[in-house]
């Protein structure tokens, strides 16, 4: 399953800090995969992605891709947004349970004819921003 990628048209505003370890994160969501490490020993998956399961501490980590549909937990419209953000509020922020049992904050992508509503269907995008992707939830 590849991630639908929606073109933004500007710079992030914050960019993740991206090491030797979450490269292969970041990279795979330029390209669509929505991915994270699994423990091959427990079979618990961890996000973010960490070389070490915190809930057995192996070090065997595997990347797996997700699904990457879910539910909207919880969401909020920010006006008065921190200066970095300044230029593009209003936008929408969320919480998404996803099938896999992971709870993520995500930006929230408006989609015409949807209004937002706790429990709604949702499905993971990309944010193809001109530097680089973001992870983005939108209504199915
Ligand atoms: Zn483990």
């Amino acid at each position: 399953m590849t991630l639908e990628a929606i073109s933004v048209g500007r710079a992030r505003a914050y960019p993740p800090r991206v090491t030797a370890f979450t490269q292969t994160f970041w990279e795979g969501l330029g390209r669509g995969q929505w991915q994270t490490t699994c423990c091959e020993d427990c079979g618990k998956f961890t996000f973010p992605p960490k070389p070490v399961c915190p809930h057995c501490w192996s070090e065997r980590m595997a990347w797996k891709p997700l699904s990457h549909r879910g539910s909207l937990y919880s969401w909020t419209r920010v006006h008065a947004a921190p200066k970095v953000f300044v230029d593009e509020s209003p936008y929408a922020l969320c919480v998404v349970d996803l099938e896999i049992g992971l709870r993520i904050a995500t930006r929230l992508v408006e989609r015409p004819g949807k209004n937002f509503q706790c429990g709604m269907p949702v499905e993971l995008v990309v944010l193809q921003f001109d530097d680089g992707p973001l992870l983005g939830t939108r209504p199915l």
